[in-house]
């Protein structure tokens, strides 16, 4: 590794901050304590996912401070997984870090995964051993990654989130996807290398609200189970054939006791309803299901950005420079650098 040689970091760790103004002092204070621990170059790259309160402010002035810090601003709130994804794209460490604004994943953790990772692991991700936050929260997510991991054809670690440490050339392979939908756990499975888990315990919030009120949560289970499996589409067929199957048995003993038996039914106003309506909802499930999948090809296929940026602090001109190539171009910024 020659990433102090050549002046990069060799540690980045990657932060998503929205709302989080009561969080930011402390944050950065345990942050730079608990990186000052591993002695070496480091970077904590913040991705402000388009804050309407004082968070870029309290960035900005960190990062005027202390050159260690560097900004991303977004023009607006595009979400979680896009703002990790955007200081993944920024990061320039030998390894990279991705860790919640909000105190909820200890900071004092990043030098565990970062022995790891000197170990030799690619992927270095953080198990959830313990939660706390409503009982009813914490059963939703045991049955999404559960279900997720029945369901999906990657292998997708139980009870892990983004808190996690990566080797570069697994960023670099992340950096190259362009899907627009993203689960970044599911992602970073997905690549391989050699990728372990440890665990830990995860905190309270520090301050303030969760940022993921219900709709996103559902908006992340559903891109994670619709991105890497295609179940729920082989189960609409599965269910097509089953139907079929027994509409068409109805139809013969139907037909048989009309023309063998001579029979006139009338009545079967409930059988009729019955069937009517149990076909109709499947068809709606089925025509849900599948519009989950349409509406991510639409989304893909129209090729926008992932995200805008507003600004950006601490980082040099060159890289500057080479990013905004990189966006026009639609290439990897290494490449835009060559060029
Ligand atoms: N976050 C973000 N954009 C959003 C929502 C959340 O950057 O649209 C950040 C948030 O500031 C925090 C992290 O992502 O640092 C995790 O979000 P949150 O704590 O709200 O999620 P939870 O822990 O409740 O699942
Ligand atoms: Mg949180």
């Amino acid at each position: 590794m020659n990433a102090a040689t050549s002046g990069a970091p060799t540690l980045s760790l990657v932060v998503p901050m929205y709302n989080e103004e009561e969080t930011v002092s402390t944050f950065y204070r345990r942050a730079v304590a608990a990186l000052e621990q591993i002695a070496v170059p480091f970077e904590i790259v913040v991705v402000d996912d388009g804050s309407t309160d004082g968070t870029f402010e309290r960035l900005r002035a960190l990062a005027e401070g202390d050159s260690r810090v560097k900004v991303v601003r977004f023009s607006r709130n595009f979400g979680h997984q896009t703002a990790v994804t955007a200081g993944l794209h920024y990061a320039k460490g030998a390894a990279v870090a991705v860790i919640d604004g909000d105190l909820q994943d200890p900071p004092e953790f990043v030098p565990r995964l970062f022995e790891k990772w000197r170990e030799g692991f690619e992927v270095v991700y953080a198990v959830r051993r313990s939660r706390k936050e409503s009982v009813l929260k914490r059963a939703a997510y045991r049955l999404f990654y559960r279900l997720l991991r029945r369901l999906s054809y990657v292998d997708i670690p139980l009870d892990s989130g983004d808190f996690a440490i990566m080797d570069r050339r697994v960023v670099d392979e992340l950096n190259k996807m362009p899907e627009r939908n993203r689960f970044v756990r599911g992602i970073r499975a997905w690549v391989g290398f050699r990728q372990t888990g440890i665990e830990y315990d995860r905190e309270p919030r520090f301050a303030g609200e969760s940022k993921y009120p219900l709709g996103k949560l559902v908006k992340l289970a559903y891109d994670g189970l619709v991105s890497y499996s295609f179940v729920p589409l082989r189960m609409v067929t599965h269910l097509g054939f089953v139907i079929s199957g027994s509409a068409f048995a109805l139809i013969l003993y139907l037909l048989t006791l009309r023309l063998v038996y001579g029979e006139r039914l009338v009545t079967g106003w409930t059988s009729t309803v019955v069937v009517v309506l149990f076909l109709g909802g499947i068809q709606l499930l089925s025509l849900g299901i599948l519009g989950e999948y349409v509406g991510r090809i639409f989304d893909e296929v129209k090729r926008r950005p992932l995200y805008v940026v507003r600004e950006t602090v601490g980082f040099d001109r060159a890289e500057e420079l080479s990013k905004t190539a990189a966006a026009e171009l639609e290439i990897a910024p290494e490449v835009a650098l060559r060029r």
